[in-house]
């Protein structure tokens, strides 16, 4: 059996060696290592996937968070709100600006923001809310912009690990993630599930002011040259890493099937095994159908009942299995951002998620033998 890898990105590269080779060379060849002619072709594909009319490159998806919040004028003090269960990147940059990030619970089983939670948490200081797609899942999208309508707020998509994925609304009209609040980030980080050989990221916009402020922002907020009209950032997408992304654009939805496929045989192996709850595709969806989009699996996670899960991590790992806890601490716990306004009785599904999830291998480059050998190592310490 292949040493099975939480992500195999040297199995993946093998496969597009011959595409990705030269178009890193070229870049070189060139000299045209920034604002080269890759990353302009890069953003318009992108586009062109996502059906959203403004892709702006940047250098990582934490940046993109980041000034994505800056385009939109937020006052020191202004709250907004997030999810209490994602990575820190999230709340880190609400921070970093001066705001004030109101972190809320989440649904325990898709893991996505809660939205009566959403609804309590507003106060008239509030200015937007952050919804994370998690694991490679749509938060409840519609009902956050109705939400957002209502009470006059911007919504941010952080769309780091649902690239490619779609969100259904109630009528069956889809849109990809990341194309329906005001403005969403997302990464490159090279785990993601379309990841660069290095940092990258990108904001992606419908409004074309927004555009064109985001445009100026991440050079020095320059709108001409030497002329500095608001406080920017130098946030660059390189041409090596559009280069790179340009050539694995393409495979994009051949690998997040590949990821679906995978998570279609690791449900089937755990059904019927009472202590493992398997991960919920809603939005749509109640099943990961050979069409569905609406789960990207940046993420395979399954909640265990009943099990040690930190004995489970152990084990796994003594049998040369990775995994991961994503993720451990909920971030109201964080000695970052604690907040004395914070009531535990608000917190009891991530309280309660972080002693249970587990993520088991995910990534484009499983196999049979490999996921057979998971699942029976696992099933096989829950049975005792
Ligand atoms: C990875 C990630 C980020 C940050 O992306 P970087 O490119 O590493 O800066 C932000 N939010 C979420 C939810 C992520 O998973």
């Amino acid at each position: 059996m292949r040493k099975i890898q939480m992500v195999d990105l040297k199995g993946q590269y093998s496969q597009i060696k011959d595409v990705v080779n030269p178009s890193i060379q070229e870049v070189i060849d060139t000299a045209s290592f920034i604002n080269g002619s890759k990353v302009h072709e890069f953003q318009k594909n992108l586009e062109q996937y996502l059906a959203v009319k403004h892709v702006i490159p940047c250098a990582n998806g934490t940046d993109a968070l980041q000034i994505a919040m800056m385009s939109l004028g937020l006052k020191p003090g202004d709250e907004v709100i997030t999810a209490d269960f994602t990575f820190a990147a999230t709340v880190e940059v609400i921070a970093l600006l001066n705001l004030t990030p109101v972190l809320v619970d989440v649904n325990p089983d898709d893991f996505n923001i809660n939205i009566e939670a959403i609804k309590k948490a507003i106060t008239p200081k509030t200015k937007a809310i952050v919804p994370v797609h998690l694991f490679g899942q749509c938060a409840n999208m519609e009902a956050i912009m109705e939400i957002a309508n209502k009470h006059n707020l911007f919504v941010i998509e952080d769309n780091a690990q649902a690239i490619g994925a779609a969100y259904t609304y109630n009528n069956g009209k889809k849109a990809k993630a990341g194309t329906i609040g005001h403005v969403s980030s997302t990464s490159f980080f090279p785990s993601k599930n379309l990841g660069c050989y290095g940092d990258g990221g990108a904001i992606f916009t419908n409004d074309d002011d927004l555009a064109h402020t985001i445009r100026g922002i991440v050079n020095h907020g320059m709108y001409r040259r030497y002329h500095h009209d608001v406080v920017g950032v130098n946030s660059r997408l390189d041409s090596i890493q559009a280069a790179v992304l340009d050539a694995k654009l393409p495979h994009l939805d051949a690998y997040n099937k590949a990821r679906q496929d995978a998570a279609k045989k690791y449900n089937k192996a755990f059904s019927g095994i009472d202590a493992i709850t398997t991960p919920k595709v809603l939005n749509g969806c109640t099943d990961i159908c050979d069409t569905c989009d609406c789960h990207v699996f940046h993420q395979y996670t399954l909640k265990v009942a009943g099990v040690d899960r930190d004995a489970l991590v152990k084990h796994l790992n003594e049998n040369d299995i990775p995994c991961g806890v994503y993720y451990p601490i909920p971030l109201h716990k964080q000695k970052a951002y604690q907040d004395s306004r914070y009531n535990e009785a608000d917190f009891t599904v991530t309280n309660e998620l972080v002693k249970n999830v587990i993520s088991l291998p995910m990534h484009t480059e499983l196999d049979d033998e490999q996921i057979e050998y998971i699942t029976s190592t696992l099933i096989n310490f829950i049975n005792g």
